[in-house]
């Protein structure tokens, strides 16, 4: 018999269903009622606080959409003002909606987490135009690579990265998570990097949600992926 395919884990919503989840994000953000304007409930409240200064240091900026506004126009506010608080929400235990801001959506699909886009938000750096993620090459002995050293395509350290380069460790070679507990490897690691300190080494719990989280990250991507394939063969046909 097939295996069954596994089921989508977005899909698995406790309470409420999917639609409630695919806008959970923006409802999270807005108020919104079915006959009333979706008001942006962050820049409402900065507003409130201090009516003068919101004004004159944002006088453009749009905190009240009309009831017919689409949900991607209110992502597009979210992705502008709110990019922090966004990743703050996506990055919280046991998430169950899908990531639909875009240019997240975008940089997922080029490699990055949540947490190092989180990092890189905080250092200010704007998320578009970001070049692809930089990947660890397999080393392949029958290719005649002549680089030596087989480092051109290592990126920096970074905490961030350690951590995602051990989860890939883990999944490509079908690591036990436990793997992560054994000392020598843990003495190791520390060996390989002299300012690398015990705590920065993840732990089993903290490796086994990296990677649920990274699978459904990428199940977002996947499923985006075949809804266009199919629009593509849709329209081509
Ligand atoms: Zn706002």
């Amino acid at each position: 018999m097939d295996r069954p395919i596994a089921p989508d884990p977005l899909l698995n919503m406790t309470g409420s269903g999917g639609r409630t989840a695919s806008t959970f994000d923006v409802n999270y953000f807005f108020d919104r009622g079915t006959n009333s304007p979706s008001i942006c409930k962050f820049c409402r409240d900065l507003h409130n606080r201090n009516p003068a200064e919101f004004d004159n240091k944002y006088p453009s900026r749009m905190i009240q959409y009309s009831k017919n506004t689409a949900t991607s126009t209110l992502r597009l506010h979210i992705e502008k003002f709110h990019l922090l608080d966004y990743l703050d929400l996506a990055l919280q235990k046991d998430r169950d909606w899908p990531i639909q801001v875009k240019v997240v959506k975008d940089c997922i699909t080029n490699g990055y987490s949540l947490q190092e886009l989180k990092s890189l938000v905080d250092r200010g750096v704007g998320l578009k135009n970001l070049p692809p993620h930089p990947v660890i090459p397999t080393p392949n002995p029958g290719s005649g690579d002549t680089n030596d050293d087989h480092r051109s395509g290592t990126p920096p350290f970074s905490i961030a990265i350690f951590h995602k380069s051990l989860v890939n460790f883990i999944i490509a070679d079908d690591q036990s998570l436990q793997v992560v507990e054994c000392k020598e490897f843990r003495r190791l690691l520390l060996l390989l990097k002299s300012d690398l300190k015990e705590s920065d080494i993840p732990h089993c719990t903290k490796i086994k949600s990296s990677i649920i989280q990274a699978w459904k990250d990428y199940f977002v991507v996947l499923k985006t992926e075949l809804q266009v394939h199919t629009l593509t063969y849709i329209e081509s046909t």
